[in-house]
């Protein structure tokens, strides 16, 4: 089965292999090489240097580590502004008011790009002032990349720090570390860095842990930051998971770094493209606002997604519903994991029997 979801992925043999290595206790120092290898792998990705970011790890699903940034970035008398236009965005809101963190959300209808007029002016308007912002950087929803950089200089401008949910482009997209405007990246292990599901990261600015809040106790990220940083652990992490995601990192160094991948996916998501507008299904976005990690099609008529899901199964693909208000009219396909262009090849055959 081909998973062209987006997470978890369909595994390399190498990073499947990983997981059979020894059992290990999280108290020994070899756990701790482990942890201490995944940490600095993570900062490798994008180049980041250690004395300004610190790299969190956490166990538990992506979600897990944009919810430890949010509790913990925005500081105790804080106020943060979401950036909302799908799926995650509103899950970044659901955070901040469960935190009963002071909060206000920039709503968006989930097929447009953030309006940077609007956000400005509350930024500039609103009082009390805004001390941190939160974006997606690829909305996972429609498959729109939100494009940071303006956002990161108006931050910057204003003194605010930037905090990004990064779960599904870190390693395929592009992320300008060195902006100081950013404060935060979450990301995880089971996207484009191929590992497995079960470890989630934060990276963060080490400045902005020195402001952190103290409101999760098992998520709280200043203390895990703090232990890692130590060759300590306060819980029991996914070890096999680290392994994974040790093994991850490896293989995409070897293969040329984000670049590669971003190169690699952006050919799949073409192919995927061109055989499908031979068919007549249409992306809902044009490509270049869209991640090269996952595109979102419209349903052709006639086709209901249950029916279309189903056929491609037997066919040994597993594609992704529209969320939300858009599951009736879009389906998604994501290009990261072990798929080739042969892959692609068979699935755009599968569908063309499906639609014809
Ligand atoms: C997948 C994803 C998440 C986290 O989902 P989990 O199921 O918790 O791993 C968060 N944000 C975005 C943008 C995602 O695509």
């Amino acid at each position: 089965m081909l998973l062209l979801n987006p997470g978890p992925v369909s595994l390399s043999e190498r990073v499947r292999s990983s997981l059979l290595r020894p059992d290990l206790c999280h108290r020994e120092p070899e756990f701790f090489d482990l942890q201490d290898a995944a940490r600095e792998g993570l900062l490798a990705v994008y180049g980041v240097a250690a004395s300004d970011w610190a790299p969190v790890l956490i166990t538990g699903s992506g979600t897990a580590a944009v919810e430890s940034m949010v509790a913990a970035l925005v500081p105790a008398d804080g106020r943060l502004l979401v950036v909302e236009n799908g799926v995650y965005g509103e899950r970044i809101a659901q955070m901040a008011k469960q935190y009963r963190i002071d909060h206000e959300v920039v709503q968006h209808d989930w097929l447009c790009a953030p309006d940077f007029n609007a956000i400005l002016a509350r930024l500039d308007h609103a009082q009390p002032r805004f001390t941190q912002l939160a974006v997606v950087h690829h909305e996972t929803t429609t498959g729109r990349l939100n494009e940071l950089a303006g956002l990161a200089q108006a931050c910057l401008e204003r003194g605010v720090g930037m905090l990004v949910d990064a779960v599904s482009s870190f390693g395929a997209e592009a992320i300008d570390f060195a902006h100081p405007g950013l404060s935060a990246v979450a990301g995880t292990a089971n996207k484009c860095l191929h590992g497995v599901p079960g470890v989630a990261f934060v990276l963060a600015r080490q400045r902005a842990l020195e402001q952190a809040a103290s409101r999760a106790y098992y998520l709280d990220l200043a203390r895990l930051a703090r232990l890692q940083a130590q060759r300590n652990t306060p819980f029991t992490p996914a070890v096999q998971a680290y392994y994974a995601l040790v093994e991850g990192l490896d293989e995409l160094r070897d293969e040329g770094g984000w670049q590669a991948r971003h190169a690699r996916y952006t050919a799949l998501a073409r192919q995927v493209a061109e055989g499908f507008a031979a068919l007549g299904i249409v992306p809902v976005l044009p490509a270049a606002q869209s991640s090269v990690v996952l595109r979102a099609y419209r349903l052709p008529a006639k086709v209901a997604y249950p029916q279309l899901h189903d056929a491609l199964k037997t066919a040994g693909f597993v594609i992704y519903a529209g969320q939300g208000g858009l599951s009736a009219e879009i389906f998604r396909i994501a290009t990261m994991g072990r798929v080739q262009a042969a892959d692609i090849e068979r699935l755009v055959r599968a569908v063309a029997q499906r639609v014809a």
